[in-house]
């Protein structure tokens, strides 16, 4: 079927909530991806942070294929294998100590913020407690989440959302206790701000609010859904910053292709916060997702991926830094390991950068402030950061 056929059958019965590019994907394998038209496209965006691993991983898609013959759904009523292996090796890998999987990135938020208000209620005796979270933050897009993100124009239409959550200026210790009150029970962001325009957090800003969480009893809670799962060079950013938080959260690479997130616990938070009875899911954390969990944790640890990126990004890096000397749209890059931003003269919409790389076959995405966001699968090899850099340089 012809692109334009495609595209109108589309726009006619999906809601239109997404401009989206005019491009209808296949299949993919590695870091490339295929149209119907049998065009081929180098990613570096894997689906907004979800395809860690590429396309088309054989031992990911045979555990898939086999799990979906046994069993897909039992319902959280009771225990499965998948479940019990998925939950013990995310819990080793982000040093945490117990999880809820839930169906995406926002149902992870929406889950530590109710953890973080009972653990709140039962330390203080009574509810009526706040959130501190950041300007430009992104969290999700559910109402809860959408009330801890730092952007006016995504909650403008909503209002009234969620009470009781105030912004503080990110990387600006200062503002944040300001922020803070009694009624506070947790500190949410993100180690590496994504959808915000790609800053990492400055070391000493989250020792600082860690300080101070350990001081006034609030609970740290990290985001780490974009940054997560090896983006960083390490499995987990803040393992890389060295300030554990309180509760984490993670979802896009974390299941790499089927819809599954989580929020994880210290033993402390566990043990002093929800009880059976204050939060569930009928999906979340099925067989099928679970499957996929633990494989992408094998993996993971297979194929040292967090130690490749480690090794890669100073490549990278000097690579983007050599574009940016070279080109005068180009004000600076900002970043850590694989996910990096490059930012765009204002007089350049960032959209239409990223259509052009679509048009050379390159698939790049933005973030807010006009950046050019890079999140390649963590795969990626000199040798394709060369074939980015190359359609970059020539449509830039
Ligand atoms: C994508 C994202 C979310 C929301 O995840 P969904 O799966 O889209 O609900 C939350 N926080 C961060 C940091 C994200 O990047």
């Amino acid at each position: 079927m012809e692109k334009k056929e495609y595209i109108n059958r589309a726009e006619g019965v999906m809601l239109h909530v997404y401009n989206r590019f005019p491009v209808v994907f296949d299949h993919g394998n590695g870091m490339y991806l295929y149209d119907t038209d049998g065009k081929k496209y180098l990613d570096f965006g894997s689906g907004i942070g979800v395809m860690a691993l590429g396309y088309n991983v054989a031992e990911l898609n045979q555990t898939l294929k086999k799990q979906i013959d046994k069993l897909t759904h039992t319902s959280n009523l009771y225990y499965h294998v998948p479940m019990i292996e998925a939950a013990e090796k995310i819990t080793k890998m982000s040093g945490m100590d117990q999880v809820f999987f839930t169906n995406s990135g926002a149902e992870a938020i929406e889950g530590a913020i109710k953890v973080a208000k009972k653990y709140a209620y039962k330390r203080d005796g009574h509810a009526g407690h706040e959130v501190v979270a950041m300007q430009h933050s992104f969290h999700g897009r559910t109402v809860g989440a959408l009330s801890a993100t730092g952007t006016d124009h995504y909650r403008e239409p909503f209002y009234p959302l969620m009470g009781g959550v105030s912004f503080a200026e990110f990387n600006d210790f200062d503002s944040v206790k300001k922020a803070v009150n009694e009624n506070t029970c947790a500190i949410l962001l993100e180690p590496v701000q994504g959808e915000g325009g790609i800053y990492p957090a400055d070391p000493e800003f989250l020792q600082e609010v860690r300080g101070l969480c350990d001081e006034k009893d609030i609970l740290l809670i990290f985001d780490e859904i974009q940054c997560g799962m090896g983006r960083t060079g390490s499995l987990f950013a803040y393992q890389k910053y060295g300030v554990k938080p309180d509760i984490l959260t993670s979802a896009k690479a974390l299941g790499c292709g089927v819809p599954v997130g989580a929020f994880l616990v210290t033993e402390k938070v566990a043990k002093n916060s929800l009880e059976p009875g204050d939060h569930g899911t009928t999906y979340g954390g099925n067989p099928l997702v679970c499957a996929s969990v633990s494989k992408v944790c094998d993996l993971m640890e297979k194929y040292q991926i967090p130690n490749h990126v480690k090794e890669k990004t100073p490549y990278l890096e000097a690579a983007l830094d050599k574009l940016v000397q070279k080109k005068p749209w180009l004000l600076g890059r900002r970043g850590m390991g694989y996910m990096q931003g490059l930012i765009l003269d204002s007089s350049i919409p960032v959209g239409s950068v990223v259509q052009k790389a679509l048009d050379n076959g390159l698939i790049i995405l933005s973030a807010s402030g006009n950046v050019i966001r890079l999140l390649p699968p963590l795969i990626a090899e000199e040798k394709e950061i060369d074939e980015m850099i190359r359609i970059l340089d020539k449509i830039l």
